[in-house]
């Protein structure tokens, strides 16, 4: 899912349409980063295929988009009966007061970062410069942007 998806796609909020969208990923909270090497540990993990970061209610996550080895082709759960309880309490219901917002693309995040390229625009624009990186360098980069 990506933020700008929303527009496009129509909701289909029902597990036996849905593909299992929220079988395809996790994610994980991970500290707050506060000093420049924290902000370079970010840099580090997003580099790697198939991660992404995104900040919620000012906590930020790792997502890692690797789907579930127990979700069909077809979209089910091949576990059902026996899957993690973290599955089981996430969910759609028709009250729509769930986390889950189905295949709409919609979500929660204040930023979401695909790649490493978007997280530097972000910090460079935060001015949250990295170890590794001189001062002089950052500001030519905040510069630009
Ligand atoms: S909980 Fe939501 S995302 Fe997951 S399968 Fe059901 S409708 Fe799809
Ligand atoms: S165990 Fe089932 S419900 Fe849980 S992530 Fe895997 S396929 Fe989805």
């Amino acid at each position: 899912m990506s933020e700008n998806d929303s527009q496009q796609k129509q909701p289909v909020l029902n597990c036996h349409v849905c593909g299992g969208q929220c079988c395809r990923y996790f994610a994980l909270q991970i500290d707050k980063p506060r000093s420049a090497e924290d902000y370079d540990h970010l840099r580090w993990y997003i580099a790697h295929r198939d991660v992404a970061l995104f900040i919620e209610d000012k906590e930020w996550y790792l997502q890692v988009n690797n789907k579930c080895d127990f979700l069909s082709n077809e979209g089910k759960c091949g576990m059902y009966h026996n899957r993690p309880k973290i599955c089981r309490d996430y969910g759609w219901d028709e009250s729509g007061e769930t986390e889950c917002h189905g295949n709409t693309g919609a979500n929660d995040h204040e930023h979401f970062f695909a790649n490493l390229a978007a997280l530097e625009t972000y910090l460079i624009q935060k001015g949250k410069r990295w170890s590794g990186i001189s001062k002089e360098e950052f500001a030519a980069l905040r510069t630009k942007n």
